[in-house]
């Protein structure tokens, strides 16, 4: 049964104000969540047990990526391989094709390694604790402590963007981030639910969960709605009436600006591809033949590196540029195309795909905007 946040209030006085406001946080959050936790497609009903599978499903997924992007993708998955034994015995192909379009595709490799050995090693079942997790590939520190909480409720707190904005707000941490993480998971750890004296369990998913939906739908990033917060009678930052002003971050060094070329080949509804190196940016990812990205490219070093291909003599360069920002460079291409006779043979390493089935390749979102800027 819910506690309702009026319940746990409890009248002050002005010896124990502060004591008591801390005390009651964790239970306040609770009360909250219990109320007005957010419909998601990998979370269950309240008080059904969480699929540890869904669960890390949704976690490699929501790194780096949004839960409105997420939640197609993550359905599909599931619709395709249903458990964790049916990805791991899944071809990496599929899933790379599976995920094109949602990015970062290393992500998508480690979600295919750590299916395979929790298939061979742990015969399909996850390991239920932070450090078995943290065994597997592509689960690092966060991930291993989302899943140990939510799908075991091992007593962690694991801080997202969303809570670590709540929490430096409650406590209004001076600190700037990426520094202030310490300090911050250490707080975010006083928001977990109670549990009893030895018992390593508790409500300590929700309690999680409760702070990522706060900071999702009330303590957003601009304009938080205070007057809704279940943490509002104690927050340091309402306060001083500066939340907008955490949490206080470092100024990011962006990457140089890198510039390439993409060859857009056709033969009849045929598009020439191959697959990038399986190590690295994009690995075993399907793309247009192209340049180096280097800072310093100019067109006639481009066109050097375009495919040789019998009875191109001169290639067409589109107007303008496509553009894409990864998360340590932005990059400018120049799209060049052209057009070659049937049977054309593709030069080595190469080969030519249907223009109608390009769905089915694994596309990162920076060759969609090239062939679409290249055949437009
Ligand atoms: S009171 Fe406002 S700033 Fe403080 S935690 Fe709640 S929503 Fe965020």
């Amino acid at each position: 049964m819910s506690l309702s946040g009026a319940a746990i209030r409890r009248k002050k006085t002005p010896s124990s104000d502060q004591e008591d406001a801390v005390t009651a946080r964790p239970a306040l959050l609770l009360a909250w969540y219990d109320r007005h936790r957010r419909v998601l497609p990998w979370r269950p009903p309240a008080g059904h047990k969480p699929d540890p599978y869904a669960v890390w499903l949704s976690e490699i997924m929501l790194q780096q990526t949004g839960v409105k992007t997420v939640g197609p993708y993550f359905q599909k998955f599931l619709a395709r391989w249903p458990d964790v034994t049916a990805l791991g015995r899944a071809s990496l192909d599929d899933v790379l094709r599976m995920w094109a379009g949602l990015g970062y595709y290393s992500r998508a490799r480690n979600l295919h390694a750590c299916a395979v050995a929790v298939l061979r090693d742990h015969n399909g079942v996850f390991p239920d604790t932070e450090e078995g997790l943290r065994t597997l590939p592509g689960i690092g520190p966060y991930t291993a402590a989302a899943i140990a909480a939510i799908a075991f409720d091992r007593r962690t707190m694991p801080v997202d963007g969303n809570i670590e904005r709540v929490v430096s707000r409650l406590f209004a941490v001076e600190e700037e981030l990426p520094q202030a993480k310490p300090v911050i998971q250490k707080l975010a750890a006083t928001l977990l639910g109670p549990s009893r004296a030895g018992d390593e369990k508790s409500r300590a998913g929700d309690s999680a969960q409760a702070l990522m939906d706060l900071g999702a739908s009330i303590c957003t990033p601009k304009k938080p709605a205070c007057s809704l917060c279940p943490l509002n009678d104690d927050c340091a930052a309402r306060q001083r009436g500066e939340q907008e002003i955490f949490p206080k971050k470092a100024p990011k060094k962006s990457g140089d600006l890198r510039r390439g070329a993409a060859f857009v080949v056709t033969r009849g509804d045929e598009l020439l591809v191959r697959t990038r190196p399986e190590k690295g940016l994009l690995g075993g990812m399907t793309e247009v033949p192209g340049s180096d990205w280097r800072a310093a490219q100019d067109d006639a070093t481009a066109l050097k590196q375009a495919p040789s291909l019998a009875g191109v003599t001169r290639w067409h360069r589109k107007l303008g540029v496509v553009t894409h920002v990864f998360t340590h460079f932005p990059l400018e291409l120049v799209v060049y195309t052209a057009r070659v006779a049937a049977r054309t043979r593709a030069p080595k390493d190469m080969r030519w795909v249907p223009i109608a089935t390009l769905d089915d390749e694994a596309l990162p979102n920076v060759m969609r905007k090239v062939i679409a800027h290249g055949l437009g």
